[in-house]
């Protein structure tokens, strides 16, 4: 998670498209926010599912967390 201009996001990727003012569009979007994989460096796959990152896999229920 990190914050940008007082605004909470799952990861850099979903900032990235929060403040780039939309029109963003990428071959693959999160199963979980739907939002499009443009920053790959938190990009995650399980199974057949894609993730923007490892924080929308829990939530999907995809993965566990590494930390309760
Ligand atoms: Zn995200
Ligand atoms: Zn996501």
């Amino acid at each position: 998670m990190l914050e940008k201009r007082g605004e909470l996001y799952c990861c850099p990727n979903c900032a990235e498209i929060a403040t780039s003012g939309g029109g963003r569009t990428a071959a693959e979007k999160c199963a979980h926010c739907g939002n499009p994989i443009v920053d790959p460096s938190t990009h995650m796959t399980q199974g057949d599912a894609t993730y923007c990152c490892n924080n929308c896999a829990i939530a999907a229920g995809a993965t566990t967390p590494t930390s309760p």
